[in-house]
């Protein structure tokens, strides 16, 4: 099942792309394997799926060490104090959410001389229940995690709003493109602005037209949860 479910969400990927005028190459699907057995997990990679997210440190713990062949997202709200735990486990951290979050990345990076790639989650709606720097504070947020040495911020991540139809997502993924563009023309230093992970099984196809380069598919690939 999970292998032609796979196979259907390539398949609307590659539409999408199309129909954006994109190239299939500039979108990345992570499938997101949280809650899911490493059983699933496996008959995905054996399709030729690479990229898995997971939202929980303790899940990355468990599943990392029986597949670090595979790339492993961090995709979920980080605390501080589980950062030692997963930073030399994943590939990229989607879900910088505050400038404390990121200080503490730093602080663990330099012990082991290593550098972090991290996106900065948006919360573009400004919903209550979610995580995320809001747009009216996000270049300042930039700017001072900029300036840490071994955080790499590649770009940026958003939840959109749970929603009935997915056009309604549209305007959120489209605001948060701008932003991405805007920021990545300034140039900073230590920012490099190359990711955009947006889109979930709801709303990746609309997420890709809008300029999505990374889309997380749970649902979509291994059923409901
Ligand atoms: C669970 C989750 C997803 C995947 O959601 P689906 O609707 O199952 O595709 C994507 N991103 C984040 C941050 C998640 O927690």
């Amino acid at each position: 099942m999970v292998q032609e479910n796979l196979h259907s969400i390539q398949k609307r990927i590659e539409e999408a792309c199309v129909r954006a005028g994109r190239k299939r190459t500039e979108v990345t699907l992570i499938a997101v394997s949280k809650t899911k057995p490493l059983a699933l997990i496996e008959e995905a990679a054996e399709a030729g799926q690479r990229d898995f997210g997971e939202n929980k440190v303790q899940e990355i713990l468990e599943k990392e060490p029986q597949r670090p062949d595979l790339s492993w997202h961090m995709i979920g709200h980080l605390q501080r104090n589980k950062v030692r735990q997963v930073i030399d486990k994943v590939e990229l951290i989607h879900s910088v959410d505050s400038l404390r979050l990121a200080e503490q990345i730093e602080q663990e990076a330099a012990k082991l001389q290593r550098e972090v790639p991290v996106l900065l989650e948006v919360n573009v709606a400004e919903e209550e229940s979610k995580f995320g720097f809001r747009l009216s504070e996000l270049l300042e947020a930039v700017l001072s995690i900029s300036k840490l040495p071994h955080v790499k911020i590649q770009g940026l991540m958003t939840i959109a709003p749970n929603v009935e139809e997915a056009e309604e997502n549209r305007l959120i993924f489209r605001k948060l493109y701008q932003v991405f563009v805007d920021i990545r023309s300034k140039n900073i230093d230590n920012v490099t602005m190359s990711v955009l992970s947006m889109g979930m099984t709801g709303d990746f196809e609309i997420a890709i037209e809008e300029g999505s380069t990374m889309i997380r598919v749970g649902t979509g690939i291994f059923g409901t949860r």
